[in-house]
């Protein structure tokens, strides 16, 4: 079969690795004292996920939590061993900006010793909770640095409601002078001058499938750039508990159109050229420009 004219760009894929109760959406009726007497589902989830790699030929990488790890063990392996990447996702998905430096710190080095020692892996990435780098956070990328990461995936330049950093570069680029890191934020396409979200989450499993199909050949066509695509075990999961007392709009999120994700997912794997994340930092270190001259 003929490949797209797209197929030569190769994008970054990602899972964030985290329980169905450990949503941001849900972290208002969910206390995450609570979180050890929920039935938990991550195993079976990421174990469908790894199936679907598998079959498609495809590696990625699995941004997961501390906390997750430290009750997984034997998962950590798993994917590890599969080839994909193990990278952090912090350890219980408090948000960035509800730190400052010293306790971004702590919470770094602890999911990256928990996750390091299951997975035998170097971890050389990170990805915050709900893409909690933004404008306020300017020293989280030196505490990354820092540390030695070698890449964040953390940004999401684009307006939403949860999150965001509108201003922020929309391809990867170095934050901080006279270091090698570089962030390579969430895809965003353009229509027009309007940045839509377009590498993911809710909008991937809401929107028709062609949204996306269109929004990722902008971006590897038009613009000639690898974007960057992430999704949740909990997405492929249909038979998830529901969280009633969530407010409607999280629900809405949450649990539109589960049953089809995983179909949906088989189409992008196949579509498009995806490798892991450490490898869309390497390809793109060159090209990344610092923070003050990206654009
Ligand atoms: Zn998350």
């Amino acid at each position: 079969m003929a490949r797209a004219p797209s197929a030569s760009v190769i994008n970054g894929l990602s899972v964030d690795v985290e329980d169905w109760f450990q949503v941001g959406a849900f972290e208002n009726v969910i206390e995450r004292g609570d979180w050890d007497s929920i039935a938990t589902r991550v195993e079976d989830n990421v174990a469908r996920i790894l199936d679907l790699f598998d079959e498609a030929g495809v590696k990625g990488t699995f941004f997961t939590l501390g906390w997750v790890a430290e009750r997984h063990k034997r998962l950590i392996r798993r994917i590890a061993d599969a080839g994909h990447e193990i990278a952090s996702h912090g350890y219980d998905h408090a948000r960035v900006f509800t730190f400052d430096q010293k306790q971004f710190g702590a919470d770094i080095r602890k999911a990256r010793e928990i996750l390091e020692d299951c997975s035998g892996q170097k971890v050389t990435g990170y990805r915050a909770p709900s893409f909690s780098i933004d404008a306020r956070t300017p020293w989280a990328f030196e505490e990354l640095a820092e540390q030695g990461y070698v890449y964040s995936s953390s940004v999401a330049p684009v307006v939403h409601d949860h999150y965001g950093w509108p201003e922020a570069p929309r391809f990867a680029f170095k934050p901080i002078e006279g270091s090698d890191l570089i962030e390579i934020p969430v895809t965003t396409a353009l229509l027009g001058n309007r940045r839509l979200a377009a590498g993911g989450g809710g909008f991937f499993r809401v929107l028709p499938y062609a949204f996306s199909r269109w929004a990722i050949r902008q971006v590897n066509q038009q613009e000639g750039k690898p974007a960057v695509f992430y999704f949740h075990p909990w997405e492929v999961d249909p038979d998830q508990p529901r969280v009633e007392n969530a407010p409607l709009r999280s629900k809405f999120r949450h649990y539109t159109n589960l049953d089809k994700m995983a179909d949906k997912l088989g189409l992008l794997v196949r579509e498009f050229q995806w490798d892991r994340m450490d490898a869309l930092a390497q390809a793109e270190i060159e090209a990344a420009m610092p923070l003050d001259r990206a654009a």
